[in-house]
């Protein structure tokens, strides 16, 4: 490897920032974790020594390994102390918030800092538009769970400097992951082809054809991993309608991405799947 990162900043400790901090914690890099609520950041810590403690009943890491990387992240207070080789954002699906985060580390970061962003479905070209240098800008789409999701979406904005595409190849291959390419369209290539996953499923739903727990079930049986209704409660049922709101507006309001009128109603009531402890099925705290 030509290229090699040694400390990577992560903006956003929640379902993506927590999973992605500890796949490059195990890859040996340094991780700087931050976000806005502070708490987040505990949970993450305390997630992630969960997720290992269960690798090590396993056999498939030491005690000792479990300890170096879990001392290898380090929470940040501020913002503006996330300084590092590499730093991905992963707050909410939020255009302003994803710009408005390199912003503010552009101005404290050395020149070579790469700025990663980890959207689902927003342009890269728009989030680096308000950069001073839009070409230090990538996208790099983990899924969830992030540990353990081997395919990673590379995405280029118009900008962004070709290296930069080689370097998150390199990386990917680092932390152990698979990337493929793709342009910079709407949800890129995996979310916009399950986007009819979700939203047929939620039409399927409301016209009565069958019920959540009926359609989870047909469709494991059918050789899915999991059910529609049960993997909205994993993604969260706020960041997968956002990603389908995004989408929507990506394809001019297109019929075929339309959101649910449901989907609102429950992100609206606090109902945002395990995170929140009840999505579509009820969970209890660190359950994965
Ligand atoms: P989440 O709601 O679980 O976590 C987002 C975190 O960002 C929260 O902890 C929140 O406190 C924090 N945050 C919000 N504003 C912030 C700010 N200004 N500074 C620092 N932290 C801030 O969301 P998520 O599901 O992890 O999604 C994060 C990003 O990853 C989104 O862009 C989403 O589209 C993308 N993504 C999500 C999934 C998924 O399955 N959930 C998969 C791939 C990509």
């Amino acid at each position: 490897m030509t290229w090699k990162p040694r400390t990577v900043g992560i903006i956003g400790a929640g379902t993506m920032g927590q999973g992605i901090a500890q796949v490059c914690a195990t890859a040996g890099l340094q991780v700087i974790l931050f976000d806005i609520k502070t708490e987040q950041v505990s949970r993450a810590l305390d997630l992630i020594a969960k997720n290992l403690s269960r690798e090590v009943e396993k056999d498939r890491c030491s005690a000792e390994q479990k300890e170096k990387i879990v001392s290898s992240i380090h929470p940040a207070q501020q913002l503006e102390n996330v300084k590092a080789d590499v730093i991905i954002e992963a707050v909410a699906e939020v255009i302003e918030l994803k710009q408005s985060i390199f912003r503010r580390l552009e101005d404290v970061n050395g020149a070579d800092t790469i700025f990663v962003t980890n959207t689902s479905s927003i342009s890269v070209t728009s989030i680096a538009s308000e950069m001073k240098d839009p070409s230090r800008c990538v996208g790099l789409h983990f899924f969830n769970p992030a540990d353990r999701m081997k395919l990673v979406e590379i995405i280029s904005g118009d900008k962004t400097n070709p290296e930069l595409v080689f370097k998150m190849r390199e990386f990917s291959a680092l932390i152990g992951k698979t990337s493929v390419e793709t342009k910079d369209s709407p949800g890129f290539i995996v979310n916009r082809v399950a986007r009819h996953f979700y939203t047929e499923a939620f039409v399927l739903e409301s016209e009565g054809v069958a019920g959540v727990d009926g359609i989870d079930a047909l469709m494991r049986s059918a050789g899915f991993k999991m059910g529609p209704f049960e993997l909205m409660d994993l993604i969260g049922l706020d960041t997968n309608l956002a990603v389908t709101k995004s989408i929507h507006v990506g394809f001019k309001g297109a019929v075929r991405f339309s959101p649910s009128s449901r989907q609102q109603q429950l992100v609206d009531s606090g109902r945002l799947g395990r995170k929140s402890g009840r999505g579509f099925y009820e969970y209890r705290e660190g359950e994965k």
